[in-house]
């Protein structure tokens, strides 16, 4: 345990260093986001304490057998909606980047909330960002359908099973990685199952779905958002197995974020928050890096290469 004022000074020393977060979220303003609702600053207060719970709620949530995670999961998530209505638009993202110092940030659509297109226009208002185009099997029929988007610079892809129904073993799959391929991607997966009605297919997502992807498309650069969420093993297990995979630290406490760098070293971690989806999550996924640079886990090559380090040398072949 760090006393308060430990705590504050370390953080201000982390804010000196770039952060390249690799995982964010943009959403449309709402009425209680508009920059002048008169209620949005003590929203904005009471949202607070419940961030910090709901990051506790997440850490234990690693503890909990999987026969219970059902009900974990289905109770947790309409507890991230609040953030979504208050904290979620272009101006809070700009804030957030500015306090956090926080120089680049990948920015994941996510449908039918925020769709390519409203992505790829907010991206270009702030300074940094990098859009994703999510591979929709709602709206998209084949490779060509990402065109548009790669001719006007976009690099990076998400695929999320989960959320749009169509699982990792589908047919559907294959000319989008063989396009990837080609054209030495990057591309972010959803890993980790949920079981939760709010998804179409719940329990898929689970990393060794995508087993045969990391394998058969060596020239696509891998990033598993989240780390496999409950199941985080699994996910270090894959990245020692596959060299074109990385792992992203979003949504894993403390404990796992070390049995990361202890396993694989701290070359193939990039730092992520998920924003807005938990509220403070950039403060708390730095917190969490920074105790274990005070445990010895981290030097500060280690910190500097998952804080930026890392995300920069995987960008860099793309610009
Ligand atoms: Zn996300």
């Amino acid at each position: 345990m760090f006393n308060k004022a430990s705590v504050k000074k370390l953080t201000s020393s982390i804010n000196g260093l770039e952060v390249i977060d690799f995982h964010v979220h943009v959403y449309p303003q709402t009425p209680l986001s508009a920059p002048l609702a008169p209620v949005r600053q003590q929203l904005t207060q009471w949202l607070r304490p419940l961030s910090k719970i709901q990051q506790k709620a997440v850490s234990l949530s690693h503890k909990i057998p999987s026969s219970l995670r059902m009900i974990s999961d289905e109770i947790g998530i309409p507890f991230l909606v609040p953030h979504l209505l208050i904290e979620s638009d272009v101006f809070d993202l700009e804030r957030e980047m500015q306090k956090e110092s926080v120089s680049r940030v990948v920015v994941v659509p996510h449908p039918p909330l925020a769709n390519n297109d409203f992505v790829f226009y907010e991206s270009k208002r702030i300074q940094g960002a990098i859009p994703v185009v999510f591979i929709d099997p709602d709206t998209m029929k084949s490779s060509s359908d990402l065109d548009a988007f790669y001719n006007r610079g976009v690099k990076l892809f998400k695929i999320n099973p989960l959320q749009s129904g169509v699982p990792a073993d589908a047919p559907f799959y294959r000319d989008f990685l063989s396009y990837l391929n080609n054209k030495k991607a990057i591309l972010l997966i959803h890993t980790g199952a949920l079981s939760s009605r709010f998804f179409r297919l719940p329990n898929s997502g689970h990393i060794k779905e995508y087993e045969t992807w990391f394998r058969n498309y060596p020239e696509i650069r891998f990033v598993a958002a989240h780390m496999n969420l409950h199941e985080p093993q699994e996910a270090i297990q894959m990245a020692r197995k596959y060299t074109n995979l990385s792992l992203l630290t979003s949504w894993q406490p403390t404990t796992a974020l070390q049995r990361a760098i202890e396993s694989l070293g701290p070359t193939r971690l990039l730092f992520a928050s998920d924003w807005p989806l938990l509220g403070e999550n950039i403060h708390t996924q730095k917190e969490r890096l920074w105790t274990l640079y005070q445990k010895g886990i981290l030097n500060d090559e280690a910190l500097r290469l998952i804080l930026s380090g890392n995300a920069k040398r995987l960008l860099e072949p793309l610009s």
